[in-house]
Order: structure tokens, then sequence, then C-alpha cells
């Protein structure tokens, strides 16, 4: 009978949130409302991956392009950002307020933090100081303007001033990730490769790169080079985590997506993980793991 109630108390501990943060939980914005992406579909699946964490107290922000001129939050009621989020890609895509610019460049500067999804990376081709902040984006009309192309080739990085399009993907495919600065608290103590599920693979992304630190890349068959995937960056005292992961539902159910976005997250908001890597994590660089309790949280799946 001792044995059963302590086999019951260790199921009901392990099954409760975690709390490794005495301190209060880290205030997140969700921005979303405008993205050339599903952005319906996948906000509440981020949002669930960033609350299974029980370090974050994540508030969605809504935003659509008809009410950006109302748009002016204050930015220090989160201590870090969270888009899943651009206003379009095309020459015409609306633009913040400068006044909204100009706040949100001071609160990464003085040390805010900034968390880049897959298509976040897509918006604001013409605004240089965002573009410092992620280092690299792709699509919007970027072209050499907008900086060099940065890959890996021979394990060595690359920055190639030669002219031409920014942003280009294959189909939809598992692809491996392979590790390039596995000391990062981000993404310290993961395997040196692991198989990513069924995403689309950014390459050739452009931008000026400064203070950036590729943390994974992943071999393009389209460009034959090995592309920066996960990145992380600073901005005056600001941290910024840029995933070039997360086209959809399917993709954001990978492991290591869930795994690397709230680490990534921790990360821009404090400086620091304190999550360990789940289990369940794929330890050997062929095993595809995904959440399927987060892949069906597809609205679209039933018609696909
Ligand atoms: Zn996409």
């Amino acid at each position: 009978m001792r044995k059963m109630i302590l086999a019951l108390v260790a199921v009901a501990v392990a099954s409760a949130p975690l709390s490794p943060r005495a301190a209060a939980p880290i205030r997140v914005m969700l921005l979303d409302g405008a993205n050339n992406h599903d952005w319906k579909s996948t906000s509440p699946v981020i949002g669930k991956i960033l609350d299974e964490a029980a370090i974050f107290n994540t508030t969605t922000v809504t935003v659509e392009n008809a009410d950006l001129n109302a748009f002016k939050p204050d930015w220090s009621r989160y201590d870090v950002v969270v888009l899943n989020y651009n206003t379009g890609i095309g020459a015409d895509a609306p633009e913040w307020l400068p006044e909204t610019k100009r706040s949100f460049e001071r609160y990464v500067s003085s040390g805010g933090g900034l968390v880049s999804v897959h298509a976040a990376d897509n918006g604001f081709a013409k605004w240089p100081e965002f573009n410092e902040m992620i280092a690299v984006g792709g699509w919007g009309n970027r072209d050499e303007r907008s900086g060099p192309l940065w890959y890996f080739k021979n394990n060595t990085l690359v920055k190639d001033e030669s002219p031409g399009r920014a942003g280009t993907h294959g189909a939809r495919l598992p692809f491996q990730v392979a590790v390039r600065n596995g000391s990062h608290p981000i993404i310290s103590g993961l395997p040196p490769m692991w198989m990513h599920h069924n995403d689309e693979l950014y390459a050739t992304l452009r931008g000026p790169g400064k203070n950036m630190t590729i943390l994974a890349t992943a071999y393009s068959d389209q460009t034959a080079r090995d592309e920066p995937i996960l990145i992380a960056v600073t901005y005056g005292k600001g941290r910024i985590f840029h995933t070039a992961e997360g086209h959809d539902v399917a993709a954001m159910s990978s492991i290591d997506f869930v795994t690397t976005l709230q680490r990534g997250t921790e990360w821009a908001a404090t400086g620091h993980v304190t999550q360990k890597i789940p289990a369940a994590f794929p330890m050997h660089r062929d095993a595809v793991v995904y959440r399927a309790d987060l892949l069906r949280m597809d609205p679209n799946l039933a018609r696909r």
C-alpha cells in the first residue's frame, strides 16, 4: 500500500507543471494578426508550446494591417516578443508607424527579447534596424541591397556578396539539422545532428549578419550549401532568437521546433536557459520525432 501511494505521488508530480524559476514568469507577447502564412492555425500551437514550458506568461496580441495606425504597444510590459507575424511581402506591404518602429528599436536595444519564427523574417525588408535584429531574411523584394548571402560551405561561414534575390525553399520534406555552435545555451546538450519533421528549408537568406551566431544549419539540395536555420543575434543589449523552422502546424509539431522555441524564447528574455532537453528528443540523426498532439491541432489536417 505504501509503495502504491508513493508511485501515485510520483506520477502526479511528473504531470504537474514544473516550476524551475521562483521568480515571476517571463512575460511574452505573441504577435500575430497578419502574415503571408496561416497564423490563425499556428499561433495556438506556439501558445501551447510556450505554456508547456511553465516559465512563460504569454499574451497574444493580434493586430491586422488595417489597424496599424493604432498599434502603439507598451513594449515594456513584455520581456520578449515572439513574432508569428509579418505585414506582407509585396512592395506595398504596410509599415508600422515611425514612432512604433522607434519604440521597438529602443525596446530591443535596451535589453528586450525578440523571437522571429519562420516567415517573420520575410517582413519589413525596408526597415534597416529590424533587419539588423533578425540578421538575415528572405523574400519581400530583398536582394543584394539587403546584404550578403550567409551560409556554410566546407564547414566555414561564407559571406557571399554576389547579386540576386533572397529567399527560396524546396518541397516540404524532413531534413537534417546540424549544430554549428554547440556551446550556445539554446542548443547546448542537443545532439550534433538531428532530423527535423516536414518543413520548408529556407535558403538564400540575406542580411547585414551583424552580431550573429549561426547555431545550426541544414543542407539545401537547391543551393548545395548549408543554410542557416537557427540563429542567435544581439542588438544593443537585446537578444534575438531567429528560427527559420515552422512553416505550418506539421513543421511546428517537430520536437526540435518545440524544444528550440522554448529554449530560444527563454534565452532571448533572460540570457539563460533553465529547461531540460525532453527525453523524446531524437539522439539518432535519422529519427523523425514529432508531437502527434500538436499535429492534431492543425485545422487543415482533414482537408489534406
Ligand atoms: Zn513557409
